[in-house]
């Protein structure tokens, strides 16, 4: 293992090839790709690299699952998958219920 290189790191190299000092990389949570210290992005709370997640969510998700515009939207698609568990258990209940009454 040489230096660790981020996806940042990576696009750039063919213009500028300068050693990465970093060390380590982290994985970005909203395109799941490694990111080091210097390409973190500067505005965002959480584990995320600098790029513009917007255009890449835009590019690419047709072809990937697990890419997130943004923090919020990653946090909202996982509100949605659980209201719709939940509502899934709750309508089979209710279903359970009415062929009970049925019966009688
Ligand atoms: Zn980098
Ligand atoms: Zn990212």
């Amino acid at each position: 293992m040489g230096y660790d290189k981020c996806h940042v790191c990576e696009s750039m190299s063919e213009n500028m090839k300068r050693p990465n000092g970093g060390g380590y990389v982290l994985t970005c949570c909203l395109c799941n790709r490694e990111y080091c210290q210097t390409h973190k992005g500067n505005h965002e709370p959480d584990d995320v690299c600098e790029i513009n997640h917007k255009t890449y969510y835009r590019n690419h998700v047709a072809r990937i699952k697990g890419i997130f515009p943004t923090l919020e939207s990653k946090e909202e698609a996982m509100e949605l998958d659980r209201e719709k568990n939940s509502k899934v258990q709750n309508r089979s209940q209710y279903i359970n219920g009415e062929d009970g009454q049925k019966g009688c």
